[in-house]
């Protein structure tokens, strides 16, 4: 039976609104765990400039700006683990269950933080390739593509944001786009346009991912078969490498139907932040798929945690008493 450890405020998640709502709860002085998922910072830590948050005039590299935020949280006493929520019990009421990997919380009040991640093209090749040639983040991959030419499918900020970032090293970057009007916004279209290194292919989209295996298993990309969705023409282009941002699905599987969602399985939550089950907050793009910006995710992670905080206010002498021991989530009532 995994220990259980109690404690006021459980974090799912590590992006800009977790940690921001991790410094609230640990400043407020509600013991405060943070369950990170399997990388620390979500989306933003593998970003690149970080250009739009505030109080960076010269902007900040996403790690960097992950990094501070955790330090900022865990100067207040905020606790970091990095496992994975695998289970929860939000049907018996407060304190809730938040089963991980390696070991279980029992928890007065939670917020939801875990975010959303990148889509698939679910194209042949795509799988067998990734790692070798297909990735999903520029600043992670971008430094094995110098000198290469490489791919970005998406026409939204992200695909022209990343695509200008792989500039830095690759010798040219094709932005292929399914329709012949970009998403992305003015400033960073201009960017992109302005880039020589920087080419557009509109009303085309990718079917497929080619490669090879040399010596040893290891793979290679090698090319991509794009085709034309107004004239059905199909090419085969030589590639090395094929960065795909075509948006994001939120991470709210492991929750069941125990938090409700739209039919996107974006999580529902009100002015307060406050999702179906009482005690527990949400914010960021686990439930805002129209902002979607570090610093709307930190402005959320906050109102989630200053909810989280009148509503342990509110409970006051109800509260679990810290230092009992407590069942493991198996002896769940009801469970
Ligand atoms: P997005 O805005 O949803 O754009 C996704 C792009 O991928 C769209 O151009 C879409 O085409 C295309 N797409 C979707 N599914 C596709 C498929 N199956 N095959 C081919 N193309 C497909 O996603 P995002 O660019 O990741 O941005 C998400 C949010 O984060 C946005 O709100 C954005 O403003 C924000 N963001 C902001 C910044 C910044 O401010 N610097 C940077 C990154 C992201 P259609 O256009 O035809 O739908």
């Amino acid at each position: 039976m995994a220990d259980v450890k109690k404690v006021r405020v459980v974090v799912i998640g590590s992006g800009p609104a977790g940690l921001t709502a991790a410094l609230y709860t640990a400043r407020a002085l509600y013991s405060t765990v943070v369950i990170t998922g399997n990388h620390l910072g979500g989306q933003i830590a593998t970003t690149s400039d970080v250009d739009n948050f505030p109080g960076f005039p010269e902007g900040i590299q996403g790690p960097e700006l992950t990094e501070r935020m955790r330090a900022q949280a865990e100067r207040f006493g905020a606790e970091f683990v990095f496992d994975e929520v695998t289970e929860v019990d939000f049907e018996h009421g407060s304190p809730y269950r938040v089963k991980t990997y390696g070991a279980e919380y029992l928890a007065d009040s939670v917020v939801v933080t875990i975010g959303a991640s990148p889509r698939h093209l679910n194209i042949p090749g795509e799988v067998e390739y990734t790692g070798y040639g297909v990735s999903y983040c520029a600043t992670c991959d971008g430094f094995f593509f110098r000198e290469k030419d490489v791919i970005v499918v998406g026409g939204g900020d992200s695909a022209l944001q990343e695509g200008l970032f792989l500039t830095k090293f690759a010798k040219s970057v094709t932005i292929v786009h399914r329709r012949d009007e970009l998403r992305a916004s003015t400033a960073l279209k201009k960017r992109a346009f302005a880039n020589p290194k920087i080419k557009f292919i509109y009303d085309t989209v990718v079917d497929e991912v080619k490669g090879e295996t040399l010596e040893g298993g290891i793979r290679k990309t090698t090319g991509v078969t794009l085709r034309n969705v107004k004239t059905d023409a199909v090419t085969d282009q030589p590639i090395d490498g094929v960065f795909i941002f075509i948006g994001y699905d939120p991470n709210s599987r492991v929750f069941g139907d125990q938090l409700a969602t739209n039919d996107d399985g974006y999580m529902l939550v009100d002015e307060k932040m406050r999702t179906s089950a009482e005690g527990v907050f949400a914010g960021g793009e686990i439930h805002d798929f129209v902002f979607r910006q570090a610093i709307t995710a930190a402005g959320q992670g906050c109102a989630a945690a200053l909810s989280a905080i009148h509503w342990l206010e509110e409970r006051g002498d109800e509260l679990q008493p810290l230092e009992d021991a407590a069942p493991a989530l198996e002896t769940a009532p009801g469970a």
